[in-house]
């Protein structure tokens, strides 16, 4: 069965005058979902996957599974199962020995085990190599050894430290549909640790992104892009266009000109921000000239950037558009792709 796991208002000091590593988290994470903690190196995510694990206690705050504190309860008997960056595995044990470690220090009879054991390397892809040392193994195949360690406990929470940020790009996303799959399948809560935002949003259903330890969206993937929280976050996502204007009555009067909203926004000082793709060279409401100040080809796109009257703006179109240097463009600002944030 899988369970439901809640931090609230989890906040945790590593030194008593220092500031917070982590402060007031709330997130609750459904019976069976991935939820990506996300954010720049040393933003707190690792303290909230310790403190979740019981290898740390909070300083302040409740975490609950299915509704229960489990404050009270020791690592060992929180049923969380843990992959890290490394897999640490023993090096004198063989494959099959290492994935059984914890069910032998559980007192398991051996011959469940050793299905147990049979059945998580047939998950990973890994029965043929059951009797090869780590040291015999490459980094993406003691990665395999770790997940299936973790699994085979068959743990109410999988909780994953970076697991594939060691692993070259090609192993990395093999690896993380592996992940996907697994945790699918096993239908287990889990809770994932990256600093790689295209990792968060190919992995997660919900991201928690953090900065300096404090929340900052929590919400699935897509509304990152479509609706952020803040220019910082807006940032992060990879959002570069950025138009300061005043909003009154549905429109916001920007450096290019008044522009209309497609959603409401609050009257006052205002930043508008519009996602590189979703700019149209047509003409229409919302539309200037410009023109062509940079292009990047980049395979997939070409990445330009357009200088109007008042603002530099960037705008990733298909490759079969090609515009040279200083050519003049007509630019659409499509009013239900503009989203407004507080200034
Ligand atoms: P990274 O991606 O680099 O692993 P992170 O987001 O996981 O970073 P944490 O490891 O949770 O961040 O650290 C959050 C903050 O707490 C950082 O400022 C870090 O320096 C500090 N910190 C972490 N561990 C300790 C510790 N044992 N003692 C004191 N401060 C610590």
């Amino acid at each position: 069965m899988s369970v439901r796991l809640e931090l609230e208002g989890v906040s945790h000091r590593y030194a008593r005058d220092g500031d917070p590593a982590l402060a007031d988290l709330s997130i609750s994470v459904e019976p069976g979902e991935l939820v990506a903690l996300l954010g720049p190196s040393g933003c707190g995510k690792t303290t909230a996957l310790k403190v979740v694990a019981g290898l740390l206690a909070p300083t302040a705050g409740d975490v609950r599974v299915d509704g229960r504190s489990v404050l009270g309860t020791p690592p060992e008997r929180r049923r969380a199962a843990m992959v890290f960056q490394k897999p640490l595995l023993f090096p004198h044990m063989d494959v099959a020995a290492n994935v059984g470690f914890g069910l032998r220090m559980r007192g398991a009879p051996k011959k469940d085990s050793a299905s147990r054991v049979r059945e998580a390397l047939r998950q990973v892809q890994m029965e043929s190599l059951a009797n090869r040392r780590p040291g015999e193994l490459s980094g993406g195949q003691q990665q395999r050894v770790a997940l299936a360690r973790a699994l085979v406990t068959d743990p109410q929470l999988l909780l994953m430290d970076e697991p594939l940020s060691a692993l070259d790009a090609n192993l990395r996303s093999e690896m993380r549909d592996l992940v996907k799959q697994l945790q699918r399948d096993g239908g287990v809560t889990a809770v994932f640790v990256t600093h790689d935002q295209e990792e968060a949003v190919v992995l997660a259903d919900r991201i928690a992104l953090l900065f300096d330890g404090v929340l900052q969206m929590y919400d699935r993937p897509q509304a990152f892009y479509d609706r952020p929280a803040s220019r910082a976050v807006a940032g992060f996502f990879g959002a570069t266009n950025f138009l300061e204007g005043r909003a009154a009555n549905g429109t916001v009067r920007t450096p290019l000109g008044k522009l209309r909203l497609a959603r409401p926004a609050p009257t006052g000082d205002v930043v508008l921000t519009i996602r590189p793709e979703a700019l149209r060279l047509e003409g229409g409401e919302n539309s200037f000239a410009a023109r062509i100040a940079s292009a990047t080809y980049l395979g997939t796109q070409v990445d330009y950037t357009l200088e109007t009257g008042g603002a530099r703006l960037r705008a990733a179109l298909p490759p079969h558009v090609r515009l040279g240097v200083g050519e003049e463009v007509t630019v659409r600002l499509p009013p239900e792709s503009l989203w407004t944030l507080e200034r």
